[in-house]
């Protein structure tokens, strides 16, 4: 395979792993039945996020991941906020204890680095693949959708994560409007007839 087609591959699945981790920490995991925490097991696998982590990911290890992925987040979007102009910005901490392992496949034109917790807990290693995927974007793309308050990965001005919450959005925001000329209307209606 040629560099650039082997770049292009990465690229796409780095991609595609942010994308599902930010989703992830979105999931109301309180509502999810047996199916999905095999499904998400299933699709960590095939986005190889579970290197270097022992076993099938427990329940409690998923939720724990989740913890962890929506306090990053939080403290990332609100780095201006804690900020006061002062130019510090973000400066979270991730205390580590494991190795680092550089590998490539006997195919592969491409390192890759992984971090491998000494007690290989998912949580730690999937906050770590976060931090270092949330490094190759313009941080102005991670985004919360209006309607579900999801972080997203936007392309350009885009508000909503999916096009059934732009959908709700704007289905509210015109039953608000039509309501509000109707409240009007039958006032009219009121004072006119009293
Ligand atoms: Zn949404």
């Amino acid at each position: 395979m040629p560099r650039s087609q082997a770049v292009a591959r990465r690229n796409r699945s780095a991609r595609e792993q942010l994308a599902w981790l930010l989703r992830f920490a979105g999931e109301d995991l309180d509502e999810w039945r047996p199916g999905d925490w095999l499904n998400a097991r299933e699709e960590l696998k095939e986005r190889d996020l579970l290197r270097g982590v022992t076993g099938e990911p427990s329940e409690a290890a998923l939720r724990e991941m989740q913890a962890s992925l929506c306090d990053f987040l939080d403290r990332i979007e609100k780095r201006r906020a804690d900020d006061g102009g002062s130019g510090k910005g973000l400066d979270y901490r991730l205390p580590l204890s494991g190795t680092a392992i550089v590998a490539a496949d006997p195919q592969d034109r491409l390192l890759r680095i992984a971090y491998v917790p000494a007690a290989k807990d998912l949580a730690p290693a999937i906050l770590f693949r976060l931090a270092d995927l949330l490094t190759r974007i313009e941080l102005s793309r991670l985004r919360r959708c209006r309607e579900c308050k999801r972080f997203f990965l936007a392309t350009k001005r885009q508000l909503f994560d999916t096009p059934q919450c732009a959908a709700r959005y704007h289905t509210r925001l015109f039953r608000k409007k039509n309501r509000r000329s109707q409240i009007a209307g039958s006032r009219r209606v009121r004072r006119t007839t009293s």
